[in-house]
């Protein structure tokens, strides 16, 4: 009972506290947080240490001016006074001044006559000040010729009503800057959270962006400043994503396609086998023949796309070292020459050279080339496959006579699937990978790759490699 008693006390008595760390522990976590609240706080800052800097150079001003007619005046006829009254100041009777006392000392600085009590000379401002500090007395000092010798005077005046103005003056402008404060404060922020709401806005639009909105662009209306060209350059890498991720789907649903025909074949042939091709011979034949050719074209096309896949991921490796390429190019010719007796071929290698590089991927790409050649070129064309070294580069050209490319296709035929609507109609087997792998092996060794192509007159392509030496 006491217990809870107490308890309850001790978290009445220490609730204002609590107040007051969550209250600045909330202003802590804005202040981290919420750059409308940094700029606002730090503008506040600087209008408060402004106002305390007015405050003090106005009284601090003040002060100097009032002393200074207080010199050219008061004082000014006061010491006159003394002076003309001296070594007999029984004449003067300082009730009656506006000074609390005086002093005089002689040319070595000691005292020669005191009203009050004796003390230093103050000629130097900052024994002015001091005494300003500790007795609330403004010192008036000055240097006099009396009787063939040097004297000194002090006039101590009491200066409470002047300080007192000064901080008056220091209090006004002070609750001016406070009263100030009241409209600066909100009109800073609500300024601030005004020039960073588009960043509000471009969170908050961010956050509701995914692949099925993908589309979704940031606002860019408004001032030209620098938010503004942050959304256009966010607006422009959504742009290269979407662009991506489009030619993404657009790949997979080519590929699906590619593969749906295939698939259809087989399971044709396999219905068929299953109802005539048990006893009838030739059913089964020529089932299998199909099944086989359409199983290998699957194969082609799905190793095709996995080598596309991992050039994609990052995963495709080159082993590569250096060799002579005359090797290669032998080995291609009389591979060529092998499979290929219905185009009149020629080989010419001008140059050698030793290249940097994955020997069985420049093999291949050179092998698509030259597949191509021998697919797009009716029999009886010719096929010129040439070796030579121009500038920095290996070139490796495969020339045909055959059906060539149209101008429009000429851009297209490196994309992934794509196949002129010549090879289509003609139905020339093909997927349209061959030459996004040539390029992707070319690039792969910081070559290049290129075609000229004149239609119904014949194609170009050259691979050109970095070579080490001839
Ligand atoms: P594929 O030959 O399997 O269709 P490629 O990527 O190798 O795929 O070629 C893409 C397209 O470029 C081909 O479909 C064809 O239209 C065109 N092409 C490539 N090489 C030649 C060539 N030597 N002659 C004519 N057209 C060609």
């Amino acid at each position: 009972m006491i217990k809870t008693i107490i308890g309850k006390l001790l978290s009445l008595i220490l609730y204002p506290f609590r107040l007051i760390v969550n209250l600045l522990l909330g202003l802590l976590k804005r202040l981290k947080f919420s750059i409308a609240f940094k700029i606002s706080t730090t503008y506040l800052i600087l209008y408060v240490i402004i106002i305390m800097t007015v405050a003090l150079t106005t009284s601090v001003g003040y002060l100097f001016f009032e002393l200074q007619k207080f010199e050219e005046t008061i004082a000014a006829r006061d010491s006159e006074n003394i002076i003309n009254s001296f070594p007999d100041f029984n004449k003067i009777n300082i009730e009656e001044e506006r000074y609390s006392s005086f002093e005089i000392f002689d040319k070595n600085l000691n005292t020669y006559y005191s009203s009050e009590r004796p003390g230093r000379y103050a000629d130097s401002i900052i024994v002015v000040i001091e005494k300003i500090i500790l007795y609330n007395d403004y010192v008036h000092s000055e240097s006099f010729y009396k009787n063939g010798s040097t004297y000194y005077l002090n006039i101590s005046y009491p200066m409470e009503d002047m300080l007192k103005d000064v901080w008056r003056i220091s209090l006004m402008v002070l609750i001016s800057g406070a009263i100030g404060l009241m409209f600066f404060a909100p009109i800073v922020s609500s300024t601030s959270y005004r020039l960073i709401r588009p960043i509000k806005n471009m969170t908050e639009i961010t956050r509701t962006i995914t692949v099925n909105n993908i589309n979704t662009r940031l606002d860019v209306k408004g001032t030209e400043d620098e938010l503004k060209e942050l959304s256009e350059t966010f607006n422009a890498m959504l742009d290269r994503i979407e662009g991506g991720y489009k030619m993404q789907q657009q790949f997979v649903s080519d590929a699906s396609h590619e593969l749906r025909t295939p698939i259809a074949v087989i399971k044709g042939y396999v219905d068929m086998l299953d109802r005539w091709g048990k006893n009838d011979k030739a059913v089964l034949e020529e089932s299998i023949a199909a099944i086989k050719n359409e199983t290998d074209n699957m194969q082609d096309l799905i190793e095709k796309l996995l080598f596309i896949a991992r050039s994609d991921r990052n995963t495709l490796n080159f082993t590569k070292e250096d060799f002579r390429i005359s090797t290669v190019l032998k080995e291609i010719e009389k591979e060529t020459r092998m499979i290929d007796s219905v185009h009149k071929l020629y080989f010419k290698f001008y140059d050698d050279a030793t290249i940097y590089g994955d020997k069985a991927r420049i093999k291949q790409a050179v092998r698509i080339l030259l597949d191509n050649a021998m697919k797009y070129t009716p029999p009886g064309g010719y096929i010129m496959v040439s070796g030579y070294i121009q500038d920095e580069y290996y070139v490796i050209k495969v020339e045909d006579t055959g059906i060539g490319i149209q101008k429009d296709d000429l851009e297209k035929i490196f994309d992934r699937l794509y196949r002129a609507e010549e090879s289509r109609s003609k139905k020339i087997s093909g997927h349209g990978l061959g030459l996004s792998i040539a390029k992707i092996i070319v690039l792969g060794h910081k070559g290049k790759i290129k075609v000229k192509s004149t239609p119904k007159k014949g194609s170009e392509f050259s691979l050109m490699f970095p070579y080490l030496d001839s």
